[in-house]
């Protein structure tokens, strides 16, 4: 049997990566939504051809614990209210995977870990990059230390924005600018091509356009990562600026990097040593399947619901050294790596 997955929240990511990997995926399949639009929940019903009784608004959700269609609750909804939905999912006993940034503070980070661990059920949050390819293969590098250990990484991750999505720029919503949607896969990649986490943080923003729309959150901020063998990662992410979407390393022997690094597909990638010669995968199936098999067999995933909070301690400390303009150690933080 596949295991069910519920969508909860069914905007672009669900519309136009979520519901179509669900088609390519082995182990997993769509099976129910939870939206709180009814044209939305008319128009999914049809198109994917699920039961009426599989389908919730956000008052009804919680009767999804009488469904044993539905396995996996998928929380795909503005980061302010992944809290709420992943907690209401542990509670009517579903597993859960949760969209990147995990939540908007530590704080709900913990408490969504706690009611998973308390349901007895598996949580993770959706970074899709762990199950590409081109990115396990700069794990590898840089954590077997293939041209020697990394001395120097460098991240960029930005677009303009349009406004398409208001609650990105809204605070309560979003928990803050570029750097939660964004620049998270910056520090996701250089963390795990290092292999380890940093020690201390310094950062600085970047200043807002006159365009009104950076009122609650930042439009870019620039940051750097230490590393306790002196080693050190120079990040950058914005809003008002179409950035090379890049991650690179470098070492005494050697440096490899990926750019495009970050997109849903088209990553390409080169050494040192010449291209690499390595494919795009459906990233979103492997992600999703990936998890069903941990459930499956009760295996831990490689992207639980501790590294959302490791990297939501991570953004925190970002922001306290902007905030401070004060070099900020990193204290506290499991340590928690994808090791390939
Ligand atoms: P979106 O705005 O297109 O979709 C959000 C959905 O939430 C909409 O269907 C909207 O109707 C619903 N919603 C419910 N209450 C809302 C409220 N109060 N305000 C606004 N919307 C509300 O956003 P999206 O781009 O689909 O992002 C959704 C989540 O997916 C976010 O957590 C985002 O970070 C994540 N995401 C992840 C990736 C990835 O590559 N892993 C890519 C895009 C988005």
């Amino acid at each position: 049997r596949k295991l069910g997955v519920a969508l909860v929240g069914l905007g672009k990511y669900s519309t136009g990566q979520l519901a179509p990997a669900l088609q390519q995926t082995q182990l997993c399949r769509l099976a129910g939504v939870v939206t709180g639009t009814p044209a939305k929940a008319a128009k999914w019903k049809q198109q994917y051809n699920l039961p009426e009784q599989n389908i919730y608004d956000y008052k009804t959700f919680d009767r999804i614990a009488d469904n044993p269609n539905i396995d996996i609750v998928y929380v795909v909804l503005p980061v302010g209210m992944h809290e709420e939905f992943t907690v209401r999912a542990a509670q009517a006993g579903k597993h859960v995977i949760c969209e990147k940034p995990m939540a908007i503070s530590s704080a709900e980070c913990r408490r969504m870990i706690e009611a998973c661990r308390k349901a007895g059920k598996m949580l993770s949050i959706g970074y899709r990059l762990h199950f590409e390819p081109h990115h396990r293969e700069m794990m590898r590098l840089g954590q077997q230390q293939v041209y020697g250990p990394v001395q120097r990484l460098l991240a960029d991750n930005g677009f303009r924005f349009d406004n398409d999505t208001p609650w990105r720029v809204d605070k309560e919503l979003a928990g803050g600018g570029p750097l939660m949607d964004l620049g998270i896969y910056c520090l996701q990649g250089v963390v795990y091509t290092k292999g380890e986490l940093p020690v201390s943080v310094t950062a600085k923003y970047t200043p807002k356009p006159n365009n009104n729309l950076f009122k609650e959150v930042e439009a870019g901020i620039n940051w750097q990562l230490q590393f306790t063998d002196g080693s050190a990662a120079d990040c950058r992410t914005s809003y008002a600026e179409n950035m090379s979407s890049r991650l690179r390393a470098e070492a005494a022997k050697g440096w490899m990097e990926l750019q495009p690094a970050f997109g849903y597909g088209g990553i390409s990638g080169r050494t040192s040593q010449g291209p690499l010669n390595i494919q795009n995968v459906p990233q979103q199936a492997r992600q999703m399947d990936d998890f069903a098999n941990c459930v499956l067999n009760n295996q831990p995933t490689r992207v639980p619901g501790e590294m959302g909070l490791r990297d939501m301690q991570l953004i925190e400390a970002i922001y306290r050294a902007a905030d401070t303009g004060q070099k900020v150690r990193i204290e506290g933080v499991q340590n928690i790596i994808d090791k390939v």
